[in-house]
């Protein structure tokens, strides 16, 4: 008869059925790793640096030569799906070699396991055992730790993951900003959808569960906020949904393909694409929870990013551009956000905080750190305001109130990256934040043309 410990032991062994590589990745390792700037297109604090790195890659030639050329393509799949500008980016990459070629399938009867430096797996045993489109490692510091490698800077890490399987992932903690991205099937889709989770507020679009989203006190801890994110909602008044501007106020709502029928007879399913509305289905569950298009990359392979999404995702790279029409006006004249109660607005700072002479040549305070005061006028109404940097640590939280202005001081290290944080309270009928920011650096006023 088993006992209860050989039980345990022997459920504990079926789920974990391939051995890991924790020892940490150290310099021993570098004779085998080649790393490198890959492309660069402007200083750090001004991009979003993307460290591609390898798991599964032996040192054969042909995996040698696969690498190389899975970060070429995956730098031509992002930057050519809209709105991905490839100027927005920097690209490095880092060659691990591992012991074998491929990925562990722990859920494959018999398991598969390969001995690979990231330990990288289709299916995550302990969580998530039946889904084996997710690539996970139970080691995602072994993979942060590979891109310090090349850069501490980086703010997305891709593990691209040597296997023929469609497969992705991309890890929730804003403190772990890592995805996985199987070179198989699929992997031009998945690669921007997994991109656009870490650059933007952006759920899953598709539904898993046939149930209805419900939060309430027992699952609210485990289950995401729709709040929180953009492209997905409860609210079913035409005044609450977050995307409410782009609605025509004919769209039936709730959206479905026979309501557009019976109100158009004559519509083509790509005009069905192209209606913004109130589609029921997403994070994961098929009822009570709506997105903005029937299609969208965040849904579904082989569509592109519905029209919500491409907002967010320009938004995350507003300013980083040179050739970027807004850098051509005033910084402090681009006040306009979308605001969403409960969601986190992220705005880039000008990185102009430290950039060359005029601006650089400013007296720095004591520390060689420039005292920084930013403006907000009218005053938004939000909850939280803070200052973070590029590994999304706060800085500084709170502001102060004068008049109708908030401001926010905070200090900081010439060439440091910063972003304002603001989390509304409420949002004006519009749905946007309006509100000019005025600079002050060091007690004096700073203009960003
Ligand atoms: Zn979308």
């Amino acid at each position: 008869m088993m006992t209860a410990l050989t039980l345990f032991t022997a459920l504990f062994m079926a789920a974990n059925p391939c051995e890991l590589n924790e020892d940490s990745l150290d310099y021993d390792q570098l004779a085998y790793v080649v790393i490198a700037p890959f492309e660069i297109n402007g200083p750090s604090l001004d991009k979003w640096d993307v460290v591609f790195v390898g798991d599964g890659f032996s040192d054969s030639e042909v995996d040698e030569n696969l690498f190389a050329k899975k970060v070429e393509e995956a730098i031509d799949v992002l930057t050519d799906t809209r709105p991905y500008r490839r100027c927005a980016f920097n690209f490095y990459w880092v060659r691990l070699v591992s012991a074998e070629s491929g990925a562990d399938h722990p859920l494959e009867d018999p398991p598969v396991c390969r001995n690979t430096l990231l330990n990288t797996e289709f299916g995550d045993v302990d969580e998530h055992p039946d889904d084996d489109r997710f690539v996970y490692t139970p080691t995602p510091f072994r993979c942060l730790d590979a891109a310090d490698l090349v850069t501490y800077d980086y703010d997305i890490v891709v593990v691209l993951v040597n296997d023929t399987e469609y497969g992705g992932g991309a890890w929730p903690e804003e403190s772990i900003p890592l995805t996985t991205v199987s070179i198989g099937d699929g992997f031009d889709h998945v690669l921007p959808h997994e991109v656009a989770h870490r650059m933007a507020p952006l759920h899953e679009e598709y539904g898993d569960w046939p149930g209805c989203y419900e939060l309430n006190e027992y699952t609210e801890l485990e289950v995401d906020n729709p709040a929180d994110f953009d492209n997905i909602t409860t609210e079913t008044e035409y005044g609450s949904i977050p995307w409410k501007d782009l609605i025509d106020l004919e769209t039936p709502r709730p959206t479905t393909v026979e309501a557009l029928e019976d109100q158009n007879p004559d519509i083509t399913e790509l005009e069905i694409d192209n209606v913004v509305g109130l589609w029921e289905g997403g994070m994961g569950y098929d009822h009570c929870i709506y997105r903005p298009q029937r299609n969208c990359l965040m849904r579904q392979e082989h569509y592109p990013f519905c029209e919500v999404c491409k907002i967010s995702l320009r938004k995350a790279m507003a300013f980083l551009c040179p050739q970027d029409p807004l850098i051509g006006a005033p910084w402090d004249e681009i006040g306009r956000y979308f605001c969403r109660v409960g969601t986190i607005i992220r705005i880039p700072l000008p990185y102009c905080l430290s950039c060359p002479p005029p601006l650089g040549d400013r007296p720095t305070g004591p520390g060689g750190t420039l005292t920084v005061r930013i403006d907000l006028d009218p005053r938004p109404h939000v909850r939280v305001i803070r200052i973070v940097n590029a590994l999304g640590e706060t800085i500084v939280s709170g502001g102060t109130i004068t008049d109708d202005t908030l401001s926010i001081v905070f200090e900081a290290v010439p060439f440091g990256r910063y972003y304002l944080e603001l989390v509304p309270l409420e949002c004006p009928p519009t749905g946007y934040f309006e509100f000019s920011v005025s600079f002050y650096i060091n007690g004096n006023p700073v203009s960003f043309m």
